[in-house]
């Protein structure tokens, strides 16, 4: 049997009275793309920021390649191949595109004292750096600095470096927000493909990129799943379409 790459097992946070995540439980298989929906407050981002490790689970197990993540900050689970989130921006906006994927193949290289070095000429970092601009098709505006770009484009650029990390695993929490449908319909192709990269754990409101790309959609109300299955599965469900599509 096939083992998930990330599994969350009964996961509770309290803030207060309010039960952000209530006792949730999901699996994140290999090769899928599992979307999470629900409506504003439903707890969507409380339960990625678990995973990355932003918020400590009042209880509950988050697993991840076999692995239970208690005790892991979030630069040990960046390391361990969690991919991060839109939520942490880590642009530095006065760099060109390039040098902020450059950064990031550094820190995953793990050498700190490379910092120093004139990386203009390092080609050990440029010629991976330029891979990842490719491949999210940033290539030509690689010498933009990367407050110049579009906020499309800065969204590609932080896939970029996502990707520079060989993540296990991503998290990705609206990816889909403030893009125009053209930067959608992109985006949307990119995720298709990073799939085979790493399974994609999606939050996202954009029910016409879910539809096109989750394999299981789970539903999140008061934070608790009150639903997981196939695109087909959640459009029939009764309960979904009352609580959350509003019917
Ligand atoms: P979603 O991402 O699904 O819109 P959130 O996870 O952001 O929902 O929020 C879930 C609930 O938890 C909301 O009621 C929100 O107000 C509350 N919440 C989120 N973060 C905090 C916090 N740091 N302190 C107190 N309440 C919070
Ligand atoms: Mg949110």
């Amino acid at each position: 049997m096939t083992e998930p790459v990330l599994e969350i097992l009964n996961l509770r946070k309290n803030f207060g009275a309010l039960k952000a995540t209530d006792d949730v439980s999901l699996t994140l298989m290999p090769g899928e793309i599992h979307a999470l929906i629900g409506p504003n407050g439903a707890g969507k981002s409380t339960l990625i920021q678990q995973i990355s490790g932003a918020l400590t689970p009042t209880s509950g197990t988050i697993r991840f390649l076999g692995r239970d993540m208690a005790g892991m900050d979030m630069a040990a689970r960046a390391r361990a191949g969690l991919g991060r989130t839109f939520q942490i921006s880590s642009i530095a906006p006065e760099f060109s595109a390039l040098r902020n994927v450059i950064l990031a193949v550094q820190a995953r290289q793990g050498s700190s004292f490379r910092f120093f070095r004139p990386v203009a000429r390092d080609r050990s970092l440029i010629e991976p750096a330029m891979v990842m601009l490719e491949r999210v098709g940033l290539a030509a505006r690689s010498r933009i600095p990367a407050g110049e770009l579009s906020h499309g484009e800065r969204r590609l650029l932080e896939i970029a470096i996502a990707l520079s990390l060989e993540p296990k695993a991503f998290l990705f929490d609206e990816p889909m927000a403030g893009l125009g449908a053209d930067g959608s319909k992109s985006l949307t192709a990119l995720l298709s493909e990073l799939r085979h990269v790493a399974p994609i754990l999606l939050v996202e409101h954009d029910m016409d990129a879910v539809f096109a790309l989750a394999d299981r959609i789970s539903v999140l109300v008061y934070g608790r799943i009150i639903a997981t299955g196939t695109v087909e599965e959640i459009r029939s469900h009764p309960e979904v379409r009352r609580a959350y599509l509003g019917e």
